[in-house]
């Protein structure tokens, strides 16, 4: 065919897309134009997998017919999970209240295949996590933001609940990039007020003192999602889960595609399920340093920092990207908004990179 006609061809693909699906780019990290050497950009966990894991996993492995498929709901993985939050809750958890999903990103969008259909309204806060925009303008919903300041009361998401009717309202907490906690007894509210399902995104809250689960079962529209990306140190494997009431959990189920887990985050996620004392060393390793890390850079005058319950912490004014440059020239990567006024959000790393932050700081200091 001649380039003339392939072009064509090209550009009949396009005319069939999906108006969305045309109209959405993306989802793409920031480019680095410098060599990495330490990355604080995406909240992870800085500890390896613990050894002893590491060789039970390969011993399972070993015996595992990888040639097969994996269970079809992750059966296993859905009773460790259940066992070990019936010992967190100290109640009876079901299988009947979990799902298991590829990450919980699988499971956000889940949620928005289960209940928005093209016009219908997703409501959030800002700023906030950008995956709930993005699966929600591509399924055709329209995406409303409610500011985060002094005027995100009660009294106000009804306000908004009341005009824009949404079908589904997602808040995270502790919310990502902030940091902050929304509070329990707003939440509460909002669950009593709003008929709809409340999805509250607790994927940092393993570094915060208090979660919404206990309140589930009085609940039926309120569900927690959970991530193993960031405190459990496994974003490699791709798990996270919810927990909700079982008839929103049956209905949510059939949107689930089979086989959504392979084998190996099935065996993994189990192993860490079953051998999770050292997860908990480790996030109060990560909340000690989060402390000391608020401290020092809290002494510049210019910034405000915002109290952070995740393992990351949140900065505006102008003169983050000067600091920003400074970490940059130093192979140190971390996120940064172009907003007003500018931010940045640095992840809390092991003890030796939140030095090489603050060695970077020292020198910001002495030029500002
Ligand atoms: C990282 C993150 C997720 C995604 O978690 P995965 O399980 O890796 O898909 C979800 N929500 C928030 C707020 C996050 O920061």
């Amino acid at each position: 065919m001649s380039s003339n006609n392939l072009n064509k061809k090209e550009e009949d693909l396009k005319e069939l897309l999906r108006p969305e699906v045309r109209a959405i780019s993306p989802y793409r990290g920031e480019v680095d134009n410098f060599e990495v050497k330490i990355n604080l950009s995406g909240n992870e966990s800085p500890f390896d997998l613990p050894v002893e894991i590491k060789e039970k996993f390969k011993e399972e492995f070993d015996q595992h017919d990888i040639n097969r498929y994996p269970e079809i709901y992750s059966e296993r993985l859905q009773q460790t999970l259940a066992s070990y939050l019936s010992q967190e809750l100290n109640k009876e958890v079901s299988t009947g209240e979990i799902i298991v999903g590829n990450g919980s990103d699988e499971l956000l969008d889940m949620l928005i295949r289960t209940f928005v259909e093209p016009g219908d309204v997703v409501l959030s806060q800002a700023p906030t996590f950008s995956m709930y925009q993005y699966f929600t303008e591509l399924s055709g919903g329209k995406y409303k933001e409610v500011p985060l300041n002094d005027d995100f009361t009660f009294e106000n998401l009804k306000a908004k609940i009341d005009e824009f009717e949404p079908k589904l309202i997602f808040l995270c907490s502790p919310n990502n990039p902030t940091g902050e906690i929304i509070s329990r007894e707003m939440i509460l509210s909002l669950a009593n007020y709003f008929s709809g399902p409340l999805i509250i995104d607790e994927a940092y809250a393993d570094f915060n003192d208090f979660d919404l689960m206990p309140e589930v079962e009085n609940h039926p529209n309120l569900a927690v999602t959970r991530t193993f990306s960031k405190a459990f140190g496994l974003a490699g494997i791709r798990f996270g889960y919810l927990y909700g009431n079982k008839v929103l959990v049956e209905e949510l189920e059939k949107v689930l595609k089979p086989y959504n887990l392979n084998s190996l985050t099935d065996i993994l996620a189990c192993l860490i399920l079953e051998n999770n004392d050292i997860i908990k060393e480790r996030i109060n390793l990560i909340k000690s340093e989060r402390q000391k890390m608020y401290q020092k850079l809290n002494q510049y005058q210019g910034w405000r920092l915002y109290p952070s319950m995740a393992n990351f912490i949140y900065i505006e004014g102008e003169k983050t990207k000067e600091f920003k440059n400074i970490l940059n020239q130093q192979g140190i990567k971390i996120r940064s908004y172009s907003k007003e006024p500018a931010a940045i959000r640095i992840t809390i790393g092991s003890r030796e990179e939140n030095k090489a932050v603050l060695k970077a700081f020292e020198e910001f200091k002495a030029k500002n």
